[in-house]
């Protein structure tokens, strides 16, 4: 028997049903906020990220899933949405702003555990084309609200500012020095990284104490990246969102500049707290390629572990079950499921005509429905007998006066 790899998951019910109730709230909320659907492609070639997310990104260096096509392309399974969504705002020849949002598996070989897949799910805003903070200020403040909706408990979220590609230069310099005088107590990863991307030392787990009174970014932003981030701020207060500003957040991608944030939930051990993370990202459209400038924010939200900090979402999942006394009636009975569907009623009934009436119940009760209709010899009076699970007896109504019977009307 073939089983499935190693870091990929078989989402099943009843799991499922709290993934239904994420993307239902995902498509709820973008709908609320104004942002649009976008379907992207699954691979990309592979220039897109090492190119846009950064060749000395741990992502690009040791996560991604790259072969070459029949046609001798190199093509990858994209780790990220956003350097697609920016390539495919930019091959649209779109002018002026554009509200995306995405959602859908992203592939990174990592080493498995809970929380760290190789096939994972994430759903992604991205406000494309918007260089003001309130642009921000709203993919945040959506994030956040994303995870209220879904009912995660225990929410942070952590804001930085990295500032403009000109003060990330200058930092960078400062930084580099810093690492220089601390060489000795750095772990070999960190110490490789001096030079590529010095930045990623900041978060690194295992060099927590040999930086911790190093330089940050937001001692050293520009005028306009201080401007921008005050702006991030006062927004944030203004919606009532509450945040820590902390300086060690970078998010280690070429991309960004100016904002980064990261939601956490108290639900998790540190190490796989993150629940999404996200930020500004003007810089990407230009590493692609792009002649035009596309200033950006955006966030994706790391469905696997909201799941696992989800609520089961209860309720029943079926509203009522049809029973068929009589295989002859089942064509109409099908009309009638038909109907009642029609009316927004979750129905269900025996797939096998002709089992007893007992079989039926059995299944009726499996089934998790709230209601039992029987179509019986009433049925050539306009008429079915119904029963709610639980209670009593039974009553007959007039076929027509079932949905509302049931909504409660
Ligand atoms: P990132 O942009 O890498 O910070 O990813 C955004 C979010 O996606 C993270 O905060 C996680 O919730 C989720 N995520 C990233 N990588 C994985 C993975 N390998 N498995 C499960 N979730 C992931």
């Amino acid at each position: 028997m073939i089983s499935r790899l190693k870091g990929t998951d078989d989402i099943l019910p009843p799991d499922s049903r709290r993934w239904r109730a994420l993307f239902r709230a995902f498509y709820r909320l973008s709908e609320l906020y104004g942002y649009d659907l976008a379907l992207l492609p699954v691979i990309e070639a592979t220039e897109l990220f090492s190119r846009g997310v950064g060749e000395a990104t741990e992502v690009v260096e040791k996560q991604m899933y790259t072969f070459e096509d029949r046609g001798g392309r190199s093509v990858t399974l994209r780790p990220e949405l956003t350097a697609g969504m920016v390539r495919a705002f930019v091959e649209a020849g779109a002018l002026g702003t554009m509200k995306l949002a995405a959602e859908g598996p992203m592939f990174r070989y990592e080493q498995p555990q809970k929380g760290r897949r190789r096939q994972f799910y994430q759903v992604d805003f991205e406000y494309l084309g918007e260089a003001s903070p309130d642009a921000d200020v709203e993919v945040i403040e959506l994030s956040h609200r994303f995870l209220e909706e879904v009912g995660v408990e225990g929410i942070t979220l952590k804001v930085n500012s990295i500032g403009d590609s000109a003060d990330r230069l200058a930092y960078r310099l400062i930084l580099q020095e810093f690492l220089r005088s601390r060489e000795a107590d750095l772990s070999p990863e960190a110490r490789r990284r001096i030079d590529s991307n010095p930045l990623r030392v900041l978060d690194s787990k295992a060099d927590v104490e040999a930086v911790a009174d190093a330089p940050v970014p937001i001692d050293h932003l520009g005028e306009a990246a201080r401007a921008h981030f005050g702006a991030v701020c006062a927004g944030l207060d203004a919606v009532g969102i509450p945040y820590e500003v902390e300086g060690r957040l970078v998010r280690g991608l070429d991309y960004y500049n100016r904002t980064v944030f990261e939601l956490f939930s108290s639900s998790f051990e540190a190490a796989q707290s993150a629940l999404g993370g996200g930020g500004r990202y003007d810089p990407l459209a230009g590493l692609i390629g792009s002649k035009k400038e596309v200033p950006a924010v955006g966030v994706a939200l790391g469905c696997d572990r909201i799941v696992e900090a989800m609520p089961d979402p209860g309720g029943r999942r079926l509203d009522l079950f049809v029973a068929v006394v009589d295989a002859d009636r089942r064509d109409e009975a099908r009309r009638w499921l038909g109907q009642l569907r029609s009316a927004g009623l979750r129905v269900e009934w025996d797939p096998v005509p002709g089992r007893s009436l007992r079989g039926q119940f059995k299944s009726a009760d499996r089934s998790g429905a709230g209601a039992v209709a029987i179509v019986g010899d009433e049925w050539s009076e306009g008429e079915v007998t119904v029963k709610r699970f639980g209670t009593g007896e039974g009553e007959r109504l007039q076929i027509e006066e079932v949905a509302s019977w049931l909504l409660g009307r």
